[in-house]
């Protein structure tokens, strides 16, 4: 019998990304692929990404970057945004990628490593527009940027970009985020800087405020067809992967589904409907995973039950899955075990 496993789409990955590519032009995307390309596998998604012509990756750290590398087209840029020791700053260099840089002092450290590699750095500067996670509080900016200028000036680093994250919580707090941002460029660009990659939105901001857009987007989950939380349906996109487990066992009271908590399932899903070849059907209990047997006579074992999914036989999407539990389609996604294996396959 077949075990669990997380079918994935990868013809349907592809049009999710072209649709994002399509929306945000003349911007650029960035694929963000942090948590295991959003628990879809990260050297699958680099590598399919990379041929169907996507050349900008993002990576929370070095070590996703590495893997990116070594999949990716020689030409691809990536991004690793997050503080690093300086063994991995060492690394990224030595591996041509590029790094967000979101304090003095990660900065001093970046062009440490610079000078003693002997590679010059490509950094990418980070103003803090408001969300207070890493990045450079605007009154630390100017003296920041001409630490960067007299290290660009001996050849260490190059400021090649400036990124923020938006807190996507109203328009007005981004629109304010964004005058943040404009006003840091113009303060690189005074002090002598040419960055010419500018980015600031992620999947939301960059599919539904065009005036945010930088040069450069970065977008994650809605490449993979995870949409916003109570967020509405987006042209094109469509969810790429569907979890899918085997009916184990059938007695009078219930048909029980091979998976539940310790595959990664929150136990707080009871009650959602999960698609089965009679339709859909509630799920009584996550561990282990039981459907009521008298709404679904005809069960077998060896049956598939879609756990979530696109919803061809009757399932909920992830982010559907995700608002029963006030939380992102992006979490069911990611708390799957790595145990569970990943399969492409089209879905009709
Ligand atoms: C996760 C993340 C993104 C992508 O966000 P999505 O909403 O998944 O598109 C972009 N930038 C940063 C810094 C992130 O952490």
């Amino acid at each position: 019998m077949t075990n669990a496993r997380l079918e994935i789409d990868e013809a349907q990955y592809l049009r999710n990304i072209h649709a994002v590519i399509d929306r945000i032009g003349p911007s650029q995307l960035m694929l963000v692929m942090k948590d295991g390309a959003y628990g879809h596998g990260l050297a699958w998604a680099a590598r399919t990404a990379s041929t169907a012509g996507v050349r900008w990756f993002g990576s929370y750290d070095v070590a996703g970057a590495k893997t990116i590398r070594g999949v990716s087209a020689p030409d691809a840029r990536i991004f690793a945004w997050v503080t690093s020791p300086n063994h991995e700053i060492a690394d990224a260099l030595m591996n041509d990628v590029d790094l967000g840089v979101g304090s003095a002092e990660y900065l001093r450290r970046v062009l440490t490593q610079a000078r003693d590699v002997g590679v010059r750095a490509r950094v990418h500067l980070k103003i803090d527009t408001g969300l207070h996670r890493n990045g450079i509080r605007p009154e630390d900016w100017a003296d920041v940027v001409s630490i960067a200028r007299e290290a660009e000036k001996a050849g260490y680093i190059h400021v090649v970009g400036v990124w923020s994250h938006l807190a996507e919580a109203s328009d007005a707090q981004d629109d304010a985020a964004k005058r943040v941002f404009d006003h840091a460029v113009d303060v690189l660009v005074a002090a002598g800087g040419t960055p010419e990659i500018l980015h600031l939105t992620a999947s939301a901001a960059s599919w539904w405020r065009p005036e945010l857009r930088g040069s450069l987007s970065r977008v994650g989950a809605f490449c993979f067809g995870v949409r916003s939380a109570d967020g509405p349906e987006l042209e094109g996109v469509r969810p790429i992967a569907r979890l899918v487990a085997p009916v184990v066992r059938v007695n009078q009271e219930s048909v029980t589904v091979g998976i539940g908590s310790f595959d990664g399932i929150p136990s707080t899903l009871e009650g959602a409907s999960v698609g089965t070849p009679a339709g859909a059907r509630e799920l009584l209990r996550v561990n282990s995973s039981t459907v009521d047997v008298a709404s679904w006579p005809g069960a077998a074992e060896g049956d598939s039950v879609v756990l979530f999914g696109p919803g061809g036989s009757g399932e909920q999407s992830a982010t559907s899955l995700a608002e029963r539990i006030d939380t992102v389609g992006e979490e069911i996604l990611t708390r799957l075990s790595p145990r569970l294996k990943r399969v492409t396959r089209e879905f009709e």
